[in-house]
């Protein structure tokens, strides 16, 4: 989602007449896109703000700004630990962002983070990749866990119009990108705020991903993050039978013990959680699942953190995000005792990695000798002999090529040699699609 926003906020940089730098001396704005979902990006920011308020010094004009989920959250600390900011730009503003900068350069301080604005108005975008594009769906989020940050930054829940999400697919899809992530906090929530069509149907997620199927069934679809409660049989049946739907479900289960997902207010049951993936499992054997947990959230007992890993092993997740609970500011759980030792913390989610890592392996190794369809996304960083790309299960393939072989864009079948935790390393056994030149030059101007 953040990666997104800053293409947006680069696109509406560029459209007036911006052009990005490697040099932050030589820049006329400088903005910080920043994430409050975890500590440690929190401290970053003022380290960073610390080493660019020296060059305003040096060039007054410089327009300083920092945008995202801290700038809404902690709007009034940065204003008074660095003024010399000009713009503080939350989330659900961004498209403000081209006011605030001409108010800048007339030296007025200015802020977006007004978080019952209308965050879906449309915005230019400088896409990083000539392949794979982000599409908005869905902005903020109704849940209330109670270790979120992100409602009190983001704001409630808003759907984009479908014809607008649509015109967007459809323009991607024309200037040739094989890939589109559809985003929201709570993607599959969609629509629920838009109402009925003419005849009386409602639109909601599996009506969009159909109309989408429609533009190019060719075309790979994935989203994130889904919430365990917005899936229901329908929802089950539109991703099995739609051929743009990869088989790859990022769903969110935080905790393995009923308690836990309680204090967290995450609203389902470990049982709720099982069931999704079975149906899922049911319907697509192929779907590889992954998702984000927590350790150590207040209260979690030795018993609580041995339910997790008991889901882990029943699950077998293809892989998982996990991390150690912080404490953010503006939550429920932040006035509430965070009372799982530091160490304890670790030592569980040293544990769950290990347990998870193991899995992962397993998992892959089971699949050597497969072949899959690999979206080439450019050359190994570590070989340039080799090229990676992948499944649409989201699993990484090196393979032996150049850029002139198989261009970024290009879809091939890979036969699956070796297995390694993130993915495969393997031999192409037959070129599907390859993309035209056009695109690693596209790709390269891009870079
Ligand atoms: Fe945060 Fe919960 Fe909303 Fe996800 S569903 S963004 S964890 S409040």
């Amino acid at each position: 989602m953040n990666v997104h926003d800053s293409e947006r906020m680069a696109g509406m940089l560029e459209n007036l007449g911006y052009v990005a730098t490697d040099a932050p001396e030589g820049a006329d704005v400088i903005l910080l896109n920043t994430c409050a979902v975890r500590e440690r990006p929190e401290h970053k920011l003022y380290s960073e703000l610390g080493e660019i308020r020296l060059l305003k010094a040096k060039n007054p004009g410089l327009v300083i700004g920092v945008a995202g989920c801290m700038a809404q959250r902690e709007a009034q600390t940065i204003r008074r630990r660095v003024p010399e900011v000009d713009i503080l730009l939350g989330p659900r503003s961004l498209h403000h962002l081209p006011t605030l900068v001409h108010r800048a350069q007339t030296g007025e301080n200015s802020d977006g983070l007004d978080l019952e604005c209308d965050p879906t108005p449309a915005t230019p975008v400088h896409r990083t990749s000539a392949i794979s594009a982000y599409v908005n769906i869905i902005f903020g989020c109704n849940f209330n866990c109670t270790y979120c940050a992100v409602p009190s930054a983001r704001g409630p829940e808003v759907s984009r119009r479908p014809s607008e999400v649509l015109d967007e697919i459809s323009e991607l899809n024309e200037l040739g990108y094989r890939e589109i992530t559809l985003l929201g906090q709570t993607v599959n929530a969609y629509g629920h705020d838009l109402g009925r069509l003419d005849d009386g149907s409602r639109i909601d997620f599996a009506w969009l991903l159909t109309r989408i199927n429609e533009i190019n069934p060719k075309l790979r679809i994935r989203f994130t993050s889904p919430h365990p409660m917005y899936f229901n049989p329908k929802l089950v049946e539109t991703i099995a039978g739609l051929e743009c739907v990869c088989e790859h479900l990022h769903l969110p289960m935080q905790s393995g013990d009923d308690n836990c997902l309680r204090r967290m207010k995450r609203t389902y049951t470990v049982d709720k959680y099982r069931r999704v993936i079975n149906d899922i499992r049911a319907k697509v054997p192929d779907v590889a699942v992954t998702t984000d947990t927590i350790t150590g959230f207040c209260g979690e007992t030795d018993e609580e953190f041995e339910n997790t890993m008991k889901v882990f092993r029943e699950i077998e997740f293809d892989q998982a995000y996990m991390f150690a609970y912080s404490p953010r500011h503006s939550t429920e759980a932040f006035d509430w005792p965070d009372d799982v030792p530091l160490q304890v913390k670790k030592e569980r989610l040293a544990r769950l990695i290990e347990l998870q890592n193991t899995i992962s392996r397993d998992k892959n190794r089971r699949q050597v000798g497969r072949t899959f369809e690999v979206l080439v996304e450019g050359q190994s960083d570590k070989d340039v002999l080799k090229m990676m790309g992948r499944t649409r299960a989201n699993k990484l393939v090196i393979f032996p090529g150049t850029p002139q072989t198989y261009p970024a864009g290009s879809l091939v079948e890979v036969r699956a040699d070796e297995a390694f935790l993130w993915g495969f390393k393997g031999d192409v056994t037959r070129s599907l699609e390859i993309a035209p030149p056009s695109r690693v030059l596209m790709e390269l101007q891009m870079a």
